[in-house]
């Protein structure tokens, strides 16, 4: 359902510099050849190859130095019959040239007197013609298509844009994401705690999380847990693509989240059978204009948090930018002890999975409280136990989500 009121946005035109992660909205042609004009692979001589076929360090070959040619200087004297000129990699290759001779085939260390230039060289050493240049052309010919549309840019893929000489490219939009914790005894990192407060962490996590995205975080002001606050903190942040709340979703009294959603849009579901993050809420939050913003109301256990965001809103947000990897890698692990599943909810278990003599292996990342973010931090992988598992024994097989940055257990 989230996934289906998730659509892909607009495109728009960006720097490159600023568009990693994001996807390609056309086919990117190139209007020149890479590199544009044959040049050398290799510090060296440029020479005729009919000049100096068949030389060997019993045969040397004699040519006159007729000039330098540097990295980006002009071709505009020809290498005429016995003579070279002397060529520094990326330079063009001059008229007349042919082949590229390094340096170390040639005698010029022993040449070389400080302050004066080589007048003449000797080659020692001939590969094949055309042996280090590097021709018009060799990796991108004008008018190829170089990256197609819907390619999730990299560094390599900016990298080619930047080589065919673009500076802006058209990618799918990042969605905006608000993000809205809600709690009376919510205060900000930062300042002083007070009698029965906590600081607010769900913000920070979901804003991080939205980032590891390639989306935009907007985290709005906490909202205290009454119906206008709610309303009125939630109505700053409707011109985002997306908008997510943590808490106030429970059975509890002062959970308000559910109602707001179904006073201000509309509620689609609420409870998911999962573990951790059994109250979520997912609907629409209206806009003045009327427009619609999708709306998950995220558990408050800062665990569940971070799961529900994982299972609901990263797949949405995923295909809000055309991205396809909505779903989690998945391993199979062998569980190092039993695994109960009390009451018939789809468990996401904090794991530790470590690989021993080729097999992945499981155990549990500490206490499992949806409370308990340190065991977040110790997990690199979720156990998913299914809903009709009831037991998991040790040494059966579980799969397991690798969590992000972990990609090293899917070799
Ligand atoms: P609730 O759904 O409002 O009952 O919240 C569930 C639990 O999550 C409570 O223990 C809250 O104190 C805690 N919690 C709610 N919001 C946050 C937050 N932004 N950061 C950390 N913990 C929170
Ligand atoms: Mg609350």
């Amino acid at each position: 359902m989230v996934l289906s009121h998730a659509d892909v946005l607009d495109s728009e035109l960006k720097p490159i510099d600023s568009a990693l992660g994001q996807t390609l909205a056309e086919h990117v042609l190139s209007p020149i050849n890479i590199p544009p004009m044959a040049n050398t692979a290799m510090d060296g001589y440029a020479v005729r190859w009919a000049d100096v076929v068949g030389a060997s360090l019993k045969s040397p070959r004699s040519l006159k130095v007729s000039g330098l040619l540097v990295a980006g200087g002009r071709p505009d004297k020809s290498v005429l019959p016995g003579a070279s000129i002397r060529i520094m990699t990326g330079a063009p290759i001059p008229p007349g040239a042919d082949t590229i001779i390094p340096f170390e085939d040639t005698d010029e260390e022993s040449r070389k007197v400080k302050g004066k230039q080589i007048k003449e060289i000797s080659i020692l050493k001939v590969f094949a013609k055309g042996a280090c240049v590097r021709p018009a052309g060799e990796d991108i010919s004008a008018g190829q298509k170089v990256l197609s549309k819907g390619t999730v840019l990299s560094a390599a893929d900016i990298g080619v844009l930047a080589s065919v000489g673009k500076s802006t490219v058209r990618v799918v939009r990042r969605p905006s994401v608000a993000i809205i914790s809600t709690g009376d005894e919510l205060v900000e990192p930062g300042t002083k705690l007070g009698v029965s407060q906590i600081y607010n962490s769900n913000s920070y996590t979901l804003a991080t999380l939205v980032l590891t995205c390639g989306a935009i975080p907007r985290i709005l002001p906490v909202a205290r847990d009454t119906v206008e606050d709610l309303t009125r903190k939630m109505a700053s942040g409707l011109d985002a693509d997306f908008f997510i709340t943590s808490a106030g979703v429970s059975t509890g009294e002062y959970d308000l989240v559910k109602d707001v959603l179904t006073r201000e849009g509309s509620m689609d579901f609420w409870r998911v059978r999962m573990r951790p993050g059994r109250p979520l809420a997912f609907g629409f939050l209206r806009r003045q204009d009327n427009s619609l913003v999708p709306h998950l109301g995220l558990p408050g256990n800062t665990v569940a948090t971070m799961v529900t965001f994982d299972q609901f809103a990263r797949p949405a947000i995923y295909k809000m930018m055309a991205k396809s990897l909505a779903k989690r890698p998945t391993v199979a692990a062998v569980l190092q002890e039993p695994l109960m599943n009390r009451d018939g909810r789809r468990c996401f278990v904090r794991a530790i999975l470590e690989k021993k003599e080729g097999r992945l292996f499981a155990r549990v990342a500490g206490s499992q409280g949806s409370n308990i973010l340190t065991s977040m931090v110790l997990a690199n992988g979720l156990l998913v136990v299914r809903e009709d598992q009831l037991r998991v024994e040790a040494g059966e097989e579980v799969e397991a989500q690798v969590l992000e940055g972990h990609e090293y257990l899917l070799q």
